[in-house]
């Protein structure tokens, strides 16, 4: 039986922190706030793939209050996150995420992002989706305040084969 999760995620920038979109280190002169690395697309799909199998949230997984978790890579954690998907008994299909900046462009690093999502869900790169869109320069994206991910994640339930 094949599921399908949303994921959504942002983060604020600030200065003095490195800029990481799809486990790619972006040059810019701000980075974005979290207590990870503040992957905001690596969380949105992380979070994507944990809805599609009925799990708790990125936040209850891997708790800001954790020092762990503290300025970790966010590929650590989706690698955990698909760990997890298939101890559950799932197998991850395929992805699709959008993320919305309105500087810098990111264009020129999609297909790392991809390579980089690919590898650690262990997808061919063709089930993996990115697109950089700006908001028009509207709203807290517009004013370049932050930066919005949003992700879908289709899963297959091996347990339910078949249905
Ligand atoms: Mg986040």
């Amino acid at each position: 039986m094949l599921r399908v999760g949303i994921g959504y995620d942002s983060h604020r920038f600030i200065e003095g922190r490195p800029l990481v979109l799809g486990g790619v280190t972006i040059p810019f002169d701000k980075g974005l706030i979290g207590h990870s690395d503040a992957d905001a697309l690596l969380h949105a799909v992380g979070d994507a793939i944990l809805g599609a199998i009925g799990a708790s949230d990125i936040g209850t997984q891997f708790p800001d209050t954790d020092p762990a978790y503290q300025g970790i890579s966010s590929i650590v954690l989706l690698r955990e996150i698909k760990r997890l998907a298939e101890h559950e008994g799932y197998r991850i299909v395929g992805v699709d995420a959008v993320v919305i900046t309105e500087q810098p462009k990111l264009a020129p690093y999609i297909a790392e992002m991809k390579t980089n999502i690919a590898q650690v869900l262990e997808l061919d790169r063709n089930r993996v989706g990115i697109k950089a869109k700006t908001n028009e320069r509207m709203g807290f994206i517009g004013k370049e305040e932050g930066v919005v991910a949003m992700a879908v994640v289709t899963v297959w339930d091996r347990r339910n084969d078949g249905q």
